[in-house]
């Protein structure tokens, strides 16, 4: 494994900083405090391909690798975590899913104008009853001629009252869904134009203030046939597939919020004096200095490393999920010792690090909580769990930069 990075990428991240730094940091503390998601970003990350980034330039993308992926993620979450969320479900979640799983038809109709920002998409697995436990939604798709009849609701959803596009799970086989067996579920592409379809946005959320996260309602929604995501039975497996790469990039954004909350402190600490000497030299915040830098290094490894995987076309749920679980869980160590090192500035919205705090708590609840992701590092090494190749992989990076 090579540790530098390309000038290509070295130009990405740069380009990514310098943007989310003179567009979105000034405004970032009032569009949290306004609870607003600023839709005139999407076309600006358009045009820095961001949008499209890692889909090939024959879908209309930038043909970045997947390090490149993550390394804008952590650029965004560096700025704010509601930037780093569009990345996840738009590109993450769904579009590389539509890579791997689509028909040459679906990507012309929906991966193209994905990738070049015409169209967002996002992700609609969890149901106001079913999280980690994906087998237990209740959202059933029922064929009639050349259509399927989707009903159900859909909870949590980035995007939801932004989206033009989501890719939605659903039961199709009824027998199946009472026994629980995940092969009798599929997944569809819905759009929001389609009639029975409304979503609307959660006013209750306390962190990732300037994203949009809310419920869809499908009301026997007609979903014509073609838009059958693989083959029906494969949901619960494409849904697998999606949080490989949803994960990679929530590990790559919350390495981005560990530095945010690192270079905050240190900032800080040397700013600030209690007993005649700057807080920097107290060693009881030294040492929270040095864990977020411990942090920051190993969780951008583990992240690199499930890039470099996936550069090579190789499986990568098992080290995808260890860096998403490593890299959330530091944040929330990172964003707590930051909130103490600023003190009572640190409980005050006029200092970053409380958005930080408030931020980083959602990524170790989704795309698998920490619970979750503990039991499958276990399962792993306890022989409980093994990866199957799938008949769909996602693409090895054919032009390395
Ligand atoms: C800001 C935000 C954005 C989101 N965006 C999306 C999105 O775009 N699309 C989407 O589909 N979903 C999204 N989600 C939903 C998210 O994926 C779920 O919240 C997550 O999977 C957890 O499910 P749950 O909330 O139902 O918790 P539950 O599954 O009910 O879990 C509750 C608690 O029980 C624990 N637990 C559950 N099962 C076990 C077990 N077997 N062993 C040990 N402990 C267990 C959990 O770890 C947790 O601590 C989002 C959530 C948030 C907060």
């Amino acid at each position: 494994m090579d540790f530098d990075l390309t000038d290509e990428h070295r130009l990405l991240e740069q380009s990514v900083r310098e943007w989310a730094g003179r567009e979105v940091a000034p405004r970032i503390r009032e569009l949290d405090r306004t609870h607003t998601f600023d839709r005139r970003l999407l076309p600006q990350m358009a045009s820095l391909g961001l949008l499209g980034i890692s889909v090939p330039e024959q879908y209309g993308g930038s043909g970045m690798d997947y390090l490149s992926l993550g390394l804008a993620c952590e650029e965004l979450e560096y700025v704010d975590t509601s930037l780093r969320v569009i990345l996840s479900v738009h590109v993450g979640l769904n579009s590389l899913t539509l890579l791997s799983w689509g028909t040459e038809d679906q990507k012309a109709r929906y991966l193209v104008p994905q990738a070049q920002g015409e169209r967002i998409a996002t992700f609609g697995l969890t149901e106001p009853a079913a999280g980690s436990d994906a087998r237990g939604i209740q959202t059933v798709a029922v064929k009639n001629g050349d259509r399927y009849v989707i009903t159900g609701e859909k909870m949590w959803i980035s995007l939801a009252d932004v989206a033009d596009h989501v890719l939605v799970f659903a039961w199709t086989d009824q027998v199946k869904k009472k026994e629980r067996d995940p092969s009798g579920m599929s997944a569809f592409i819905v759009e929001r134009s389609f009639p029975g379809f409304s979503s609307g946005t959660l006013t209750e959320k306390w962190g990732i203030l300037a994203g949009n996260t809310g419920f869809l309602k499908l009301d026997e929604v007609e979903v014509p046939e073609e838009n059958l995501v693989g083959r029906e039975g494969e949901g619960f497996k494409i849904a697998m597939f999606a949080l490989d790469q949803g994960r990679f990039t929530v590990a790559a954004g919350a390495t981005g919020l560990i530095r945010a909350c690192r270079d905050a402190s240190v900032a800080y600490a040397k700013q600030r004096k209690t007993f005649g000497v700057e807080i920097g030299s107290h060693q009881l915040v030294k040492e929270m200095i040095a864990a977020m830098e411990s942090d920051y290094q190993a969780a951008r490894l583990l992240w690199l490393r499930s890039g470099w995987l996936k550069n090579a076309g190789r499986r990568n749920t098992r080290e995808t999920g260890l860096a998403k679980w490593f890299a959330t869980s530091a944040s929330e160590r990172a964003a707590g010792d930051a909130v103490e090192i600023h003190g009572a500035n640190g409980y005050s919205d006029e200092y970053p690090v409380g958005r930080f705090y408030r931020n980083c708590k959602g990524a170790v609840i989704y795309e698998g909580t920490r619970e979750i992701h503990k039991i499958m590092q276990a399962d792993y090494l306890l022989g409980y769990r093994e990866d199957r190749p799938s008949r769909c992989e996602l693409p090895a990076v054919e032009r390395l930069p």
